[in-house]
């Protein structure tokens, strides 16, 4: 406390002060540095001007000399004008929904790329006039799901299931068992979503038993259609009876199976884990599903079924409201026709493997004087996939306050900020090797490195 007020009413200190305030350099005269004319080409004005503000305050409070502040500002400059921060998943949630669900493959990040500017999703080049709006992408989900007549694709398989609501059971009822009526996350229902579209939810069954004569004795004149929903996030065990959409194709009515998690055909990691193709031979009309789950792509929501059917939901006009865009197309397409998604590759990646990264850079950490060391887990699907299934994974092992500083990610790449996300368990930071394509290896362990000298 004293020597606080002596720092202030030091004279010579406060003179000093003074005389850096005098020296930083203003601002029109920093922007003027070809960096950052350059910079404002690539990131706008207002960053750079930013920028450039904090480098001065530096100057003016005393932690960088008055001469260092355009170098400063370049320092400082953030790697692109998104603040969204690319993270490395070491969580062992292979689908982390607040990480943005599924990494999009190679290919379609270059397919992204292509389709950022002009290009002819709804044009057709040969004849020079309007094509049918995402017809390449629409005729690769079709080549994926050869039971479906017909396919659309709208924003999110939540927009799949207000789409089939309103389209075909607004003012009707909707039959769906007690055991299905799942929250998505968030706090979002899906019976509230259901309702919302003016349609009425006619219950049946109890939590853990529903049989299909349950369906049948509740069919009546307005019954739109049968809802089965898939416990994507939760699993009811013990004394349990679900219906099968192979008993709900047979009541007279339309079945439309909301499967979630988006695996078009059936994978062997995943035996109980629906999909749409299956879905489909075994009955039902049709198929909602979220495009940036299991599928591995972007956020969407895929729209499988009968001609008829699909073909109501795409003349409604809140289709309009629903549609995707450019990238949404172009991303989708390339996962569908693309070499194996991440998340495909995550799920079948070898436990052995994992093992021999982890110890690997363990070790190499280790020799560095870091409190690393391999260990064995147990990673999981998520994001509203395979509930309760685990995967024999991997992981380095770190003193948890590394947490905080892997998460802020600033050392790994100066001016292109990427951040390590792992879970603390027991007393220790794990970065799991699951979700982690193995050429991200060595960049965190330059982030170990980074936070643990910092
Ligand atoms: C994830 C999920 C949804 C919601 O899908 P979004 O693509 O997130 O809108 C709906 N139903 C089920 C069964 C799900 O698993």
């Amino acid at each position: 406390m004293v020597a606080l007020v002596e720092t202030w009413d030091d004279p010579r200190r406060r003179a000093g002060a003074d005389e850096a305030r005098r020296l930083v350099p203003r601002t029109d005269v920093v922007l003027a540095d070809p960096r950052l004319v350059t910079a404002q080409q690539r990131l706008g004005r207002d960053l750079v001007k930013d920028a450039v503000s904090r480098a001065q305050e530096a100057a003016r409070a005393g932690r960088i000399p008055p001469g260092a502040v355009a170098d400063a500002a370049v320092a400082g400059l953030p790697a692109r004008s998104t603040t969204l921060i690319p993270v490395i998943n070491a969580t062992g949630v292979l689908l982390h929904t607040n990480l943005g669900r599924a990494p999009l493959s190679a290919a379609a990040r270059d397919a992204l790329q292509a389709a950022a500017g002009c290009t002819d999703v709804e044009f057709d080049l040969s004849v020079g006039a309007r094509g049918r709006r995402g017809r390449g992408t629409l005729a690769a989900l079709a080549a994926a799901v050869p039971a479906a007549e017909a396919v659309a694709v709208v924003n999110n398989n939540a927009a799949a299931v207000v789409l089939a609501a309103t389209s075909l059971a607004s003012g009707k009822e909707i039959v769906v068992s007690r055991g299905e009526l799942i929250e998505i996350g968030d706090g979002f229902r899906l019976p509230d979503l259901l309702e919302s579209t003016g349609a009425r939810l006619r219950e049946v069954g109890t939590t853990n038993r529903t049989t299909a004569a349950d369906y049948r004795d509740a069919i009546g004149p307005d019954t739109a259609f049968l809802l089965k929903v898939h416990t994507s996030n939760y699993r009811i065990e013990g004394f349990t009876a679900e219906t099968t959409i192979a008993e709900l194709a047979g009541l007279g009515v339309p079945v439309v199976a909301d499967i979630g998690s988006g695996l078009l055909a059936p994978n062997a990691v995943l035996p109980d884990e629906p999909d749409a193709d299956s879905a489909l031979r075994a009955g039902a009309n049709l198929v909602t599903a979220s495009g940036d789950k299991l599928l591995g792509g972007p956020q969407a929501g895929l729209l499988l079924g009968s001609g008829e059917l699909v073909r109501r939901l795409t003349r409604h006009p809140l289709a309009r409201a629903l549609r995707v865009d450019k990238l949404t197309l172009a991303a989708l397409e390339a996962t569908l026709a693309g070499p194996l998604a991440p998340v495909a590759a995550a799920l079948t990646a070898d436990a052995n493997s994992l093992k021999q990264r982890a110890e690997r850079m363990a070790s190499q950490l280790a020799a560095l004087g870091i409190d690393a060391r391999a260990q064995t887990t147990q990673a999981a699907v998520g994001g509203g996939g395979a509930p309760g299934v685990t995967l024999p994974s991997a992981a380095i092992s770190l003193p948890p306050e590394l947490a905080a500083v892997l998460r802020a990610g600033e050392p790994v790449r100066r001016g292109d900020a990427i951040a390590v996300v792992g879970r603390v368990a027991s007393g220790r930071l794990l970065l799991d090797l699951r979700a982690v394509p193995a050429q991200d290896d060595e960049l965190i362990s330059a982030a170990v490195i980074a936070a643990a000298s910092g």
